[in-house]
């Protein structure tokens, strides 16, 4: 018990017959021994506080300092960047609290450290309720020895290890459902509209170009209706794994609602040199869409299917077409209205073309 906790005090409880044995155990380290049957004062005069010597009291850990304090408001600050992210940045703030050459943390199945790996000197179990779930171990410290406090200070990061660690992925659950379309499991039309707003202002800085693509299945109530729901809503979750497929990482791909989906296409590489050419021409781009659907074979038609699926979609780019979400998506909406009236099964660029709009977001930029 001792080399497991230095300062803890230690009781021997026996009945008197045991006595002696007791007494022996006071010799090899226990603080005091009290006799069953047990009464409340010797009891707690046996535990009392001021019974122990000053030297056996574990100093307080000192009061955390301004700077660990701002890490861990930052570790809250940054939650949306999941679990593994604020734990990279607790385990950075234990290596520096601690002074540990390495610092390491384990929980849930993820894993993270900082330093060079090392065999651990402490270890420190995180547990929620009677289970443990992870722990946080230290290599050797990069002084003499680690400070008294340590083991208190340690025990006290495993609560906030699992606390943060429990809220982050709560966090990303939440987030997961409230910006993902249930059906596609594409992003949804809210997650895509604030997408856009954030890409828009940094195309604007940087003088890029962004297309957004509209697209609506064909005639999809005819599927529907001879299908059945079911397959009706199989067909769209079909048409998304193929735009994923046919989707570079830096596209945003979502399913606004209905048979109708939302594509932005903008140029990701950085750093963007200025007046950067727009990636490909949007229009081959949205046409690799239009003909990877109408090529496809779709499992849930089965063999007998009418004949391709088609879409009719809408193209506008910034900044010819709008600067705003809204006046992007408007834009494109209603080329797509255009390209079902002329006869579906087409992409159509948005009528509003300004081929010499400026980029308005900057300020005495210029024309492009
Ligand atoms: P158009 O060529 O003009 O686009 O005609 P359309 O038949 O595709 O009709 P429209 O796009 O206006 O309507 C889409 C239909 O999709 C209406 C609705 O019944 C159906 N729908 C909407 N959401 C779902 C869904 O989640 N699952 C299924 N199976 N059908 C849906
Ligand atoms: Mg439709």
């Amino acid at each position: 018990l001792r080399r497991v906790n230095r300062t803890a005090r230690i009781i021997a409880v026996c009945t008197a017959v045991h006595e002696p044995a007791a007494r022996r155990a006071l010799l090899e380290g226990a603080d005091d021994y009290v006799l069953a049957p047990l009464r409340h004062d010797e009891v707690e005069s046996a535990l009392a506080m001021d019974a122990r010597t000053p030297e056996s009291l574990e100093p307080a850990p000192p009061a955390p300092t301004d700077e660990e304090k701002s890490a861990l408001v930052a570790v809250l600050q940054n939650l949306h960047e999941g679990p593994e992210a604020a734990l990279r940045r607790l385990a950075a703030q234990i290596q520096e609290t601690f002074a540990a050459r390495y610092a390491a943390i384990q929980i849930d199945g993820l894993s993270v450290a900082t330093g060079t790996a090392e065999p651990a000197v402490l270890r420190q179990s995180i547990t929620r309720g009677n289970t443990v779930v992870g722990s946080i171990t230290l290599g050797r410290p990069r002084a003499s020895g680690y400070a008294a406090f340590t083991t208190a200070r340690l025990a006290e990061y495993a609560r906030l290890v699992d606390a943060v660690v429990n809220v982050a992925h709560d966090r990303a659950h939440w987030q997961h459902l409230a910006w993902t379309d249930d059906l596609s499991q594409l992003w949804n039309r809210r997650y895509f509209e604030r997408r856009l707003a954030e890409l828009l202002s940094s195309c604007a800085r940087q003088r890029a170009y962004l297309t957004v693509l509209l697209f609506d299945i064909d005639d999809f109530k005819h599927y529907n209706d001879r299908y059945g729901h079911d397959t009706g809503d199989a067909l769209i979750r079909e048409v998304a794994q193929l735009l994923v497929r046919c989707s570079r990482e830096s596209d945003v791909v979502a399913r606004f609602g209905g048979d109708e989906f939302a594509v932005v296409f903008w140029d990701a590489e950085e750093p963007r040199v200025q007046g950067s050419r727009h990636p490909g021409d949007p229009m081959a781009l949205a046409d690799r869409f239009r003909s990877a659907i109408g090529s496809h074979s779709f499992k849930c038609l089965g063999a007998d299917a009418p004949g391709p699926v088609t879409i009719s979609g809408g193209i506008a780019s910034f900044p010819w077409d709008g600067n705003t979400p809204t006046q992007l998506i408007r834009a494109a909406d209603q080329a797509l209205l255009s390209a079902k009236r002329d006869g579906k099964n087409r992409i159509q660029l948005a009528e509003a073309r300004q081929p010499e709009r400026k980029f308005t977001a900057f300020e005495g930029g210029d024309a492009i």
